[in-house]
């Protein structure tokens, strides 16, 4: 199958994007986008509108969700691509992921009081579009617009990170079911973003692609919005070693905060097999 300009990894209003469904679509459509998934966090609300969209533009597209995950004490996102987004499993195990979120926010609510930046839950409920998926991307929207920082960047920097105000850890899904809910919905689970986890140590890191790959997940994400030249080398080398598959997704979340566009990503290495050559009965024309 051919190298496409794939792209498997983006957010809408449903999550902590900025736009609906429909505008993505046809932004990925205007990019030059071939073949496209939206994976909105914990979260499957948006995905007969995404495809519906697609389909009426020509654009093939692939179901997606990016699960939460606690890894040996780190979160990690784990992308499933081709899910059957009416499997009931998936969609308890989502629910029971996004539960926690409300409660989880207001404790972040109150830590940023308590150093000064009040009515942060509210500030952050006025990004929100789905009411069960409050998360830190409306706090810093939040923390933006009162001036407290420059852009998003700022406040992940400053605040909502581990050690600074605003952090409040968490447990989501365990790697296991998340990739055993993937798989049973009919899906290929996808190792979100691999460079952006700041494992406690390289065997950490390991482990975690031992355990994925043990557990019947896939494929990785090679080429990110989130990945440096370095990094995408780096992550094909280890998706060979591991004898996974490769993704390829801008994660855009935003016009105004995303620093890579929708389909506006290298093309993926020809010694990789892509992530869609395993996915091919499940791409919706
Ligand atoms: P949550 O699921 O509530 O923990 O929020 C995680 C989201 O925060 C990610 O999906 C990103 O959209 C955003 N995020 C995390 N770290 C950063 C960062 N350093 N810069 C910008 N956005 C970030
Ligand atoms: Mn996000
Ligand atoms: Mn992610
Ligand atoms: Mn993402």
């Amino acid at each position: 199958m051919a190298i496409l300009n794939a792209d498997l990894h983006c957010h809408s209003t449903v999550s902590d994007g900025t736009l609906e469904p429909e505008a993505l679509a046809a932004r990925a459509h205007a990019n030059g986008v071939e073949l496209w998934a939206l994976t909105d966090h914990d979260e499957l609300g948006g995905q007969q509108r995404a495809l519906h969209a697609a389909r009426a533009l020509g654009l093939p597209y692939l179901t997606g969700v990016e699960i939460s995950v606690t890894f040996a004490g780190l979160t990690v996102h784990i992308v499933g691509l081709g899910i059957d987004p009416d499997d009931a499993q998936l969609g308890d195990g989502l629910a029971r992921t996004r539960s926690g979120r409300e409660q989880r926010a207001r404790e972040m609510a109150e830590q940023l009081a308590a150093v000064g930046i009040p009515g942060a839950f509210e500030g952050a409920l006025k990004y929100v579009g789905n009411p069960e998926l409050i998360s830190r991307t409306h706090f810093a929207r939040f923390l933006v617009e009162a001036g407290i920082c420059h852009d998003t960047h700022d406040v992940f920097r400053r605040f909502l990170t581990e050690g600074k105000p605003g952090f409040v850890a968490h447990r989501w899904a365990a790697l296991g079911d998340a990739v055993r809910w993937i798989r049973e919905a009919g899906g290929v689970a996808v190792i979100a973003h691999p460079a952006r986890y700041a494992h406690p140590s390289p065997t950490h890191e390991y482990a975690l692609f031992a355990e994925f790959k043990a557990h019947g997940g896939q494929a990785v994400e090679v080429v990110s919005g989130s990945h440096s030249a370095a990094e995408a080398l780096r992550y094909a080398d280890l998706a060979l070693e591991f004898g996974l598959a490769a993704s390829r997704g801008s994660d855009f979340h935003s016009p105004d905060e995303s620093h890579t566009d929708l389909g506006a990503l290298p093309l993926l290495e020809g010694r990789l097999t892509p992530v869609w050559e395993l996915l091919a009965d499940r791409i919706i024309h």
